[in-house]
């Protein structure tokens, strides 16, 4: 079974499903030329496209054109349905840095067709994640940055502060309708910034406090 790592703590969790938010900064939506969402949209991976720090990303043979989206990832650390918004951050386990990685030529036939986006987004290792930061060691995850260098120089940088839905309004949404599971992953969306990823790409992405350190980080391959 696919797994996720807490830092500091020999704690393991099995990773039941992957829910992914999608257009959840503004200039994202823009750069796809898609409206802004008035309540969040998401989909889901199977956790078996997980990859962790030191593996590769393989490019499917179906695909000429594979995106790179950082993403801040959620850790859940207790179940949970109809979560109220006062509660919701103690459902998180930890915070963490992941890449949304996906087909874009084939999401771009899909959405063509109004066909669902599994294949463009949950083939295996789609989804790198890093190992996660325990919730309590950070004050604000609406206000943390995350970035991504590919080959060292930087490609995508922002800040959650920029998100359309806040976490807490995030796990809110998805309880109402998806049962929250211990060791469950949720993707925040990606900033602007997004483009192509080649075989032999080094991609280096981090989850980064306003000071600037290092909370999560995950660098993988592309083949
Ligand atoms: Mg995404």
């Amino acid at each position: 079974m696919p797994i996720a790592h807490l830092q500091e703590s020999k704690r393991v969790f099995t990773v039941p499903k992957i829910l992914c938010i999608g257009r959840n900064y503004a200039e994202h939506a823009k750069e796809m030329k898609a409206a802004i969402p008035t309540a969040p949209v998401f989909f889901l991976k199977p956790p078996s496209a997980i990859i962790h720090s030191g593996e590769s990303i393989i490019i499917p043979s179906i695909s000429t054109d594979v995106h790179h989206e950082v993403e801040m990832t959620v850790l859940i650390g207790s179940g949970g349905k109809n979560i109220s918004r006062d509660k919701a951050l103690d459902y998180v386990a930890g915070y963490g840095i992941g890449l949304d990685m996906t087909l874009r030529d084939i999401q771009a036939e899909a959405k063509k067709q109004g066909l669902p986006w599994t294949l463009a987004k949950g083939f295996d290792t789609s989804a790198p994640i890093s190992d996660f930061v325990p919730a309590r060691s950070i004050t604000n995850p609406n206000d943390v940055r995350v970035e991504l260098k590919v080959n060292g120089s930087a490609r995508q940088s922002s800040s959650t502060s920029n998100f359309l839905f806040r976490v807490e309004d995030v796990i809110v949404y998805l309880s109402q309708f998806i049962t929250l599971e211990e060791g469950d992953i949720v993707f925040t969306g990606t900033p602007e910034g997004v483009a192509q990823v080649f075989s032999g790409d080094k991609l280096e992405a981090r989850l980064l406090s306003n000071d600037g350190s290092t909370l999560a980080s995950i660098a993988v391959g592309v083949r």
